[in-house]
């Protein structure tokens, strides 16, 4: 066993970090307060390959591994998790599916210039009644022969308005249930397709978040992904990875909010030496020093699930309890940290300048998005469960 990182991956998380310093950290405040999608800030991060990392040199794409991935999605988070989310998104929801179940010539038509950065995808399963439950899809795509005809609306769906490609989960056969579901590969331009309203929203609000409407949209058969009725599995693996980046999303979340981060500016750790109270820096009363000791230690647990879930997918092992077990985790001590680094900052805390608040609204999203924590709860228990039973 080996906890000491390769040259090679200090190196990506020494360029996340100096991107998030000199890039992302200028302005990040306006974007929140704005809701302004970081564009010029994509643009760059797919200049330098960190919106196609996992994939193949020959489609485009960086060729690192899964470790690499959840190292630079840290470091962007801690500055900047709007930013980070469109990362995660491009990366493994979009990227990773494409390249792993589509055909050569999706690969060539849309993985090169999404691993490139030129473009950028989006992941669309949600729906208004069709979020935990995804599989009561209301999207249909019914089969015309020589192509689908698309209608229904998505909810919630990430890079809603910035992305040009859209993988979109719908159902072409109600009796089969979940094996009667389609991944479709939708442009934005095909006729019959809208974007519809932005959400406004607590956290992540440099993202953009979109409601997305299809009214008869002829979407080609050969855009399907795998085999027809593949597409709720294709989502279910897709998001058993995606969970990965959001997981390491949280982390530094978590991470920075604390402190223990190398960041620029002064969050709890430092604030609490250098606020005084009652004649001594804060961090002297006990009761502050417990609270970095306790998040310090759950943050790296966390890191540990994380590392560990990235590292199985790297050996090509089963990481469905393990993504899930990290994103649980990881989401819930980026939740609790933020909440504790805005008490320790006081009042300061409860400002804009001090960023703790913005880490605080961020953090909720990952209990949220890519599965609840209750549906990472379901996910461990099943795969304990089907454990127990293989063992007896
Ligand atoms: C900012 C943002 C970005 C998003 N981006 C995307 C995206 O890019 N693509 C996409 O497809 N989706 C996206 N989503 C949607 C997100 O994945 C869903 O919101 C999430 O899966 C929860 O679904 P829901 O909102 O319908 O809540 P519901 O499923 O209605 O859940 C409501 C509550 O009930 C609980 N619950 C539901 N079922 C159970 C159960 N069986 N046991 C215990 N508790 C249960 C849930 O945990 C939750 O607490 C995004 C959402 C947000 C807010």
């Amino acid at each position: 066993m080996n906890f000491s990182l390769t040259e090679e991956h200090q190196m990506i998380r020494d360029a996340a970090r100096d991107f998030a310093q000199t890039e992302l950290l200028p302005g990040v405040i306006e974007r929140d307060e704005k809701q302004l999608f970081p564009s010029e800030q994509i643009k760059k991060l797919g200049q330098l390959g960190f919106l196609g990392m996992m994939v193949d040199p020959k489609y485009g794409g960086a060729g690192m591994d899964t470790i690499s991935y959840v190292l630079a999605m840290e470091e962007l988070s801690k500055v900047d998790a709007s930013t980070s989310v469109v990362v995660s998104v491009n990366n493994s929801l979009v990227c990773w599916g494409l390249e792993k179940y589509g055909t050569e010539e999706q690969k060539q038509k849309y993985l090169v210039p999404l691993a490139q950065g030129q473009i950028i995808g989006a992941f669309c399963l949600s729906e208004p009644e069709a979020g935990s439950d995804a599989t009561s899809q209301k999207t249909t795509a019914v089969d015309m022969g020589d192509h689908y005809l698309l209608n229904g609306t998505k909810n919630w769906i990430t890079n809603g308005n910035s992305a040009s490609v859209y993988l979109v989960i719908a159902q072409t056969d109600p009796e089969k249930g979940h094996r009667g579901i389609n991944a479709l590969i939708v442009e934005k331009g095909m006729p019959g397709f809208e974007v519809g309203l932005k959400e406004n929203k607590l956290g992540i609000r440099g993202s953009d978040t979109h409601s997305l409407l299809f009214t008869d949209v002829k979407v080609p058969k050969e855009n399907r992904i795998g085999e027809e009725g593949f597409g709720f599995k294709f989502a279910m693996k897709t998001l058993s990875g995606g969970r990965i980046g959001i997981a390491a999303q949280a982390l530094g979340i978590a991470s920075q909010a604390l402190g223990i981060a190398s960041g620029a500016y002064e969050l709890s750790l430092e604030y609490s030496k250098q606020r005084k109270a009652f004649g001594k820096a804060i961090h002297e009363h006990q009761a502050v020093a417990f609270k970095l000791a306790d998040m310090a230690t759950k943050i790296e647990a966390a890191r540990l699930l994380v590392m560990k879930a990235a590292w199985l997918k790297d050996q090509g092992q089963n990481y469905d309890k393990a993504s899930a077990m990290a994103k649980l985790y990881a989401s819930e001590v980026a939740m609790e940290a933020t909440v504790e680094a805005v008490q320790i900052h006081g009042g300061y805390g409860f400002v804009k300048e001090y960023h703790v608040e913005r880490l605080m609204r961020d953090a909720k999203i990952t209990q949220i998005y890519e599965g609840t924590s209750e549906i990472q709860r379901i996910v461990i228990a099943r795969a304990v469960l089907d454990e127990a039973s293989a063992i007896a």
